[in-house]
């Protein structure tokens, strides 16, 4: 089998269904990019040429690619075994990833794991749980979803169920389970007492849509959400899939407003970015009542729960943290990030919303309006970013700047450097 650029190129475009795609223009804008190889927040593609990774691989890298720490124990791992059923069987690294994760929290807080592989499937779980703990507690009645306009937690039909991304979701809706969608949290008050009697729980990206263009929440809403839950007897799911393991400052998102949800998401992050796995944290009291009886078993799972590969890279991505100081390190990097995008006078640069190390450039026509769909400029931009050394994808015309958490102050400037000169050729 012949291995080289021009069979690979041949084979995917001949053979590959990329996710989000039009392939109709697949490859018009010049040869796809073949990625083939990567150092800290730099990837290399199959011609050799180096880019600065600006979204993170889709917002999942943390240490950069071939970290040490991270390389070293995929390898200690394989000399073990590379994966084993969790389906009435214990492994050391998931059981010590779920202990890793728990010591996070406050004892007696989130404390049972529940592990299966990416961000929609963190969710899928959350849901199931949330309805069967319902029924195993008295409340049957409690079987719906409150979750916000625009927003993205995958897209499985349960996870997509709750999303509010029009594009995406508007038609497969009919064929999902039917969620209330509130804009605010002022919307979120003004639900009649039947529904919120009806409501399993809420549902929210905590501190920032990212989907939804890098949208930051009010600051404090988080805690409020949180606060009329409880006077509701609502469980709180918080998908944390984009905002887990550093990216908005903290380890997690909702620490920056202490408070604890009832039910967490975590996949991007969680294996430094290195293989799909997910984790969903609950409580003690949602973990009890699915005790007893066979029937009140959580029937579900999937085929690669608890992958030991993945587990074991996670655990080094903790270790990481620790070793490196990466928390610490991340104020000066932040900062680059704002002045690097500060640096940048374009027209038609409407507005920089920021997270942590988050940051959505977002485009508009001078006059304040978007600019037509099909002029598709944030693909522009990101098209000529790449002749400046810089990877990114664009939501609309929002810019996304998300480096790895490991990315010098130096770099970081250098990728704002290098879009702010493709701004000024598209
Ligand atoms: C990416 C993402 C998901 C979905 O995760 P997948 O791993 O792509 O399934 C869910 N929620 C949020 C907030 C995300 O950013």
């Amino acid at each position: 089998m012949r291995r080289d650029v021009d069979s690979w190129r041949e084979w995917d475009r001949e053979h590959c269904w990329h996710p989000f795609t039009q392939h109709a223009e697949w490859g018009m804008a010049g040869e796809e990019v073949v990625l083939v190889g990567g150092e800290g927040p730099w990837l290399i593609d199959a011609e050799g040429r180096r880019y600065f990774d600006g979204n993170s691989s889709i917002w999942t890298n943390i240490h950069g690619h071939r970290h040490p720490g991270l390389d070293a124990a995929l390898r200690t791992q394989l000399d073990e075994i590379a994966h084993t059923s969790f389906l009435g069987f214990a492994n050391p690294r998931a059981a010590e990833l779920a202990k890793r994760l728990v010591d996070f929290f406050p004892p007696g807080t989130l404390e049972r794991v529940f592990f299966s592989d990416d961000g929609s499937t963190a969710v899928e779980v959350a849901i199931k749980m949330a309805i069967q703990y319902r029924q195993q507690s008295g409340e049957p009645e409690r079987t719906g979803f409150i979750s916000f306009e625009n927003a993205y937690h995958g897209d499985t039909m349960g996870a997509a169920s709750l999303g509010g991304v029009s594009l995406f979701f508007d038609r497969f809706r009919s064929f999902g389970f039917p969620a209330t969608r509130v804009a605010s949290l002022a919307d979120l008050r003004t639900l009649s007492a039947a529904e919120i009697a009806s409501t399993a729980a809420v549902v929210v990206e905590p501190l920032i849509q990212g989907v939804n263009e890098m949208r930051p929440w009010p600051v404090g809403q988080l805690a409020e959400i949180r606060d009329w839950c409880d006077e509701q007897g609502v469980h709180l799911i918080l998908d944390e899939v984009m905002t887990g393991f550093g990216r908005t400052g903290t380890m997690f998102a909702c620490q920056q407003e202490s408070i604890l949800p009832d039910f967490l998401c975590l996949a991007k992050g969680l294996t430094g970015g290195y293989l799909p796995l997910a984790a969903t944290l609950t409580t003690g009291p949602v973990f009890e009542a699915f005790l007893g009886d066979r029937d009140r078993t959580f029937y579900y799972g999937h085929s690669y729960t608890a992958n030991q590969l993945g587990c074991a890279v996670a655990l080094a991505s903790l270790d990481v943290f620790e070793e490196e100081r990466v928390l610490e390190g991340l104020p000066a990097r932040v900062e680059a990030l704002v002045q690097g995008l500060k640096a940048i006078v374009h027209p038609s640069v409407h507005e920089v919303r920021y997270c942590g190390l988050i940051a959505g450039l977002e485009l508009r026509q001078e006059s304040g309006e978007r600019f037509p769909g099909e002029e598709h400029m944030g693909e522009r931009v990101c098209l000529a970013a790449r002749a400046h050394g810089l990877l990114t994808r664009p939501i609309r015309d929002t810019i996304v700047m998300m480096p790895p958490l490991c990315s010098t102050t130096e770099e970081i400037t250098g990728a704002c450097e290098a879009l702010g000169a493709a701004l000024d050729e598209a």
